[in-house]
């Protein structure tokens, strides 16, 4: 994995949030505030038009500038948690010039442990990290195993949606739609959408 490759994944994932406007706004709707899709929107925008900048750095720093960027520009519950996790996984790359599988599955769970942290939250609670902390640990146990990239994103995929559909029967106990109790039973929580989103464009970005 390279800079590029990078930017080619946020390109990707940013054409799939758009792809998935209404369904992600509708969820944010229902259990939230609604700005989900927008706010994800704008921090796809605001890293797409850092290319030509992030495509002169190494993979560690092209990171964390995405991270300090997203800090700055999506703002909401979202907008420190998604910062905190690309500014982790540029310290845990620190030093590596062309990540391979194990070492960027590294990278991410950092990232996700750094969600864990700054959220104070755990698989459960009706969040994004119901997608990111399994698929996470999928990838690790994959990467270790040395399987190859079709049948490794073809898993990942598969258990970013189951996880993203089980949000749909928790009750919520962070974020916004914490508020509404057992009301909130039924809708998938936006933020485990957005993930399994952007788990399904990298994936399909890698094995097309
Ligand atoms: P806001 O709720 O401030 O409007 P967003 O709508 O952008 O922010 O993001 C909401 C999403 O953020 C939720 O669907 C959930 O997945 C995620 N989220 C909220 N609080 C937490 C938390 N403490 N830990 C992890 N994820 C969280
Ligand atoms: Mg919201
Ligand atoms: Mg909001």
């Amino acid at each position: 994995m390279n800079t590029q490759d990078i930017v080619s994944a946020v390109e990707a994932v940013q054409a799939a949030i758009l792809a998935n406007e209404a369904h992600i706004e509708s969820l944010d709707r229902a259990i939230g505030d609604g700005d989900h899709f927008i706010n994800v929107r704008r921090g796809c925008e605001a890293i797409v038009a850092m290319r030509p900048e992030l495509s002169q750095l190494p993979p560690a720093a092209a990171f964390e500038r995405i991270g300090m960027k997203l800090l700055s520009t999506i703002g909401g519950a979202s907008g420190p948690l998604i910062a905190s996790f690309f500014m982790s996984m540029g310290r845990e790359l620190a030093g590596i010039e062309q990540p391979d599988t194990r070492e960027f599955a590294q990278a991410l769970a950092a990232g996700v442990e750094a969600i864990k942290k700054r959220g104070k939250a755990d698989v459960g609670e009706k969040t994004m990290l119901d997608v990111l902390i399994p698929t996470s640990r999928l990838l690790q146990r994959l990467a270790a195993e040395g399987a190859d990239r079709e049948s490794l994103c073809m898993k990942i995929k598969q258990e970013a949606e189951a996880n993203m559909l089980a949000t749909r029967d928790m009750i919520a106990t962070k974020g916004r739609a914490h508020f509404l109790g057992e009301r909130a039973l039924g809708h998938i929580d936006p933020g485990a959408k957005t993930s399994q989103v952007a788990v399904f464009a990298v994936c399909d970005m890698l094995t097309e």
